[in-house]
């Protein structure tokens, strides 16, 4: 065997994927061949560039339902979200200082939160339900006059639930109050529509869709109303000054192809993904004392975190490493283990919010790995059990 054939089983899809063979394909010409920068608009090698990142513009416009001129290019959804709610915050905070969020977001929207919290605004962050829902009757009476934006996360990267957009979106509109959605683990995997969910700013990337890393998007609204956003990087003006750097044709074709195929194949795909995941917690159900975390239905189809009674969660990890690449409920900070804030809002006690497995199932996993996965997580937790039990 090569030492490739002997790596663990990839199944942590929700932290990246791989690039597409298509994808990759489609974005090679533009490395060496079509090299031309999109800025340049006095020859035909900048022409180049510029058609390519026209046309990847419209086909992601295409696919969330926007117009392209919608579009603004970023190094990923980090970025993004930054943009989106700083951007927002600066641009708007003479109409008010509030913004509403959720408990279970990503750093990347709780971290830049803290930071205009620390500058004067005022932030709430809403709980979840034990499923991982937000309660829509709770988020509309955190709406206040001086509520300037709300940002709730389309599907969790933990959990993997999906918010229900369209109603948030609506409660938003209706009081005159911007949303953004960072839709970093949805787009491609799940339908988005910005105007039937009435979604003002979303946050995209490429790479957790079989895209390329580094590469991401942030849709702003132009009309039906009309958003306004302070720029955070300055300089050429490119994307309509609200980010300058110069773009990156290859990375930006791919992403466009990316999605592409996401939105071409989804229907079929999310099938496929629906049935290893229950073949995978059908299997797993052998073992008593496990708990799936999150809403059974409304959550990504590839998605499956799963707390173990009475095992310690650190070495469930190293007990299921040589065989499987996934994650666990708890993030090592620099200077100790936390059990996830995702898991501790849905109410989980800390012991088992410890031992949880995010199990991030793909484009590329076959039936094969899932069995030879819930085989050895099954041996696993029952011989770490045995070994508690004698302990005790
Ligand atoms: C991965 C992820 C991000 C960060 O995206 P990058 O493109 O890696 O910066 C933000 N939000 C969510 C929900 C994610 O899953």
């Amino acid at each position: 065997m090569s030492p490739l054939q002997q790596r663990p089983i990839y199944l942590d899809a929700h932290a990246t994927t791989p690039v597409d063979e298509r994808v990759l394909a489609a974005m090679l010409p533009y490395f060496t061949e079509y090299f031309g920068n999109p800025a340049s608009i006095n020859h035909h090698y900048g022409w180049e560039g510029e058609a390519a990142v026209t046309q990847a513009r419209e086909t992601l416009a295409a696919a969330i339902n926007a117009s392209p001129e919608e579009i603004i290019f970023t190094s990923g959804a980090t970025e993004a979200n930054n943009l989106a709610l700083k951007g927002v915050a600066e641009a708007y905070f003479s109409q008010g200082r509030h913004l509403v969020t959720l408990a279970t977001e990503h750093n990347a929207i709780l971290d830049p939160m803290d930071y205009l919290e620390s500058l004067g605004f005022e932030v709430t962050r809403l709980p979840v339900m034990s499923d991982g829902l937000v309660d829509i009757e709770e988020l509309a009476a955190a709406l206040r006059e001086d509520t300037i934006l709300v940002s709730v996360m389309a599907a969790n990267n933990e959990i993997g639930v999906l918010q229900p957009l369209a109603e948030i979106g609506q409660l938003c509109r209706d009081r005159g109050i911007r949303f953004h959605t960072d839709a970093a683990q949805a787009i491609g995997k799940i339908p988005l529509d910005v105007q039937a969910q009435c979604i003002d700013v979303m946050s995209l990337t490429a790479h957790k869709v079989y895209g390329p890393k580094g590469i991401g998007a942030l849709y702003v609204r132009r009309r039906n109303p009309r958003v306004r956003l302070a720029a955070q990087l300055h300089g050429g003006g490119h994307e309509r000054g609200m980010r300058s750097g110069t773009l990156y044709p290859p990375q930006i074709v791919g992403f466009a192809k990316a999605v592409e195929l996401g939105l071409a194949e989804m229907e079929e795909e999310s099938a496929r993904l629906r049935e290893l995941r229950s073949q995978l917690w059908k299997r797993l159900s052998v073992l008593e004392g496990i708990y799936l975390n999150g809403h059974p239905t409304q959550r990504l189809p590839g998605n499956l975190n799963v707390s173990f009674e009475g095992v310690d969660g650190q070495a469930l990890l190293l007990g299921l490493q040589p065989v499987m690449a996934v994650s666990s409920g708890s993030a090592c900070t620099s200077v100790k283990i936390e059990p996830s804030h995702v898991l501790a809002a849905l109410g989980r006690e800390e012991s088992l919010a410890y031992a949880s497995v995010r199990f991030g199932i793909g484009r590329f996993n076959t039936l094969e790995e899932i069995e030879r996965v819930a085989e050895h997580v099954i041996s696993t937790v029952e011989a770490l059990r045995k070994v508690g039990a004698i302990a005790r």
